[in-house]
């Protein structure tokens, strides 16, 4: 079976989102664990949350996707907005423990002129300080596209911040479509060359889940902009091949494209129409 969804609003809480993503026949969902603008989270509801989790058993969901801000930076050359980015993301580890097994994924930051080095170091030290080894959350670095000096935009990247961390056993790997054609990987022409690199490099053990987007760009763009699946420059049968592929096709998929609800279940349907049940 296809696990599918889509980045939904948190704002009417965590059982509101359970049922939207049952009306558009999604089996999971993305949420910001806050407004990516705010600092300031909700106040969260403890039985709300057990209500999802009910749900989810009955529905059989594949884990729900947080996702910290956008807008944190952990490897900034301001210290403030460094220690900005360790408040928020550890409150939200703490939140996340009443969402059993969900997925927390952050985009690792960009160096802001610092170097490479300095901003891995940086990224790494806040993955050690946050980490305790208790944590029930599975915390994703996502590839990046690479824009300015934004880290993760080579799977090099994403390894040597794995290789800085001590409790690696917590750290998990989004890889996002767009990203990584914008990057420079050739998803549409050769996806098996790219998750053979991506295995070479940072290990396929390591990948949890895949943000499903087409992208506006050409390959190697840099830019990040998601296009609806189809409208882009993937295109449909490359992100048919992506669902399907047997390295991936057990994981649960993200959309992120520029839809509103009835959009995303158009896609849902369409991709679930594509994926190939074994027998
Ligand atoms: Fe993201
Ligand atoms: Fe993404
Ligand atoms: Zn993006």
């Amino acid at each position: 079976m296809l696990h599918i969804g889509c980045h939904l609003s948190s704002s009417k809480g965590f059982l509101a989102m359970g049922k939207e993503a049952l009306k558009i026949k999604a089996d999971t969902f993305q949420f910001f664990t806050r407004n990516p603008r705010g600092s300031k989270a909700k106040e969260l509801d403890p039985a709300d949350a057990a209500a999802l989790v009910e749900l989810m058993k009955e529905n059989h969901f594949a884990p729900v996707m947080a996702h910290a801000p956008y807008t944190l930076n952990p490897a900034a050359k301001d210290g403030r907005v460094r220690e900005f980015a360790l408040e928020v993301m550890a409150d939200d580890l703490v939140r996340m423990e009443h969402l059993p097994g969900a997925y927390y994924n952050f985009h690792p930051g960009s160096h802001v002129g610092q170097g490479l080095e300095k901003g891995l170091e940086l990224i790494a030290g806040l993955l050690n300080n946050i980490l305790n080894g208790k944590q029930g959350t599975l915390v994703l670095l996502e590839t990046m596209a690479g824009k300015g000096s934004e880290i993760g935009g080579r799977f090099e990247e994403i390894r040597a911040i794995i290789d800085r961390v001590e409790r690696q056993e917590q750290l998990g790997v989004c890889l996002d479509t767009c990203h990584v054609h914008e990057a420079g990987y050739d998803i549409v022409n050769d996806l098996d060359g790219v998750l053979k690199e991506f295995d070479d490099i940072i290990g396929l053990a390591r990948l949890k889940a895949i943000h499903l987007n087409d992208s506006l760009n050409g390959p190697g763009a840099h830019k990040d902009r998601h296009a609806k699946i189809g409208e882009g420059q993937i295109g449909l049968p490359a992100i048919v091949h992506v669902i399907n592929h047997p390295a991936l096709r057990h994981l649960p998929f993200y959309l992120e494209t520029p839809n509103e609800l009835d959009g995303y279940a158009a896609e849902i349907k369409l991709l679930r129409e594509a994926y190939q049940e074994q027998r």
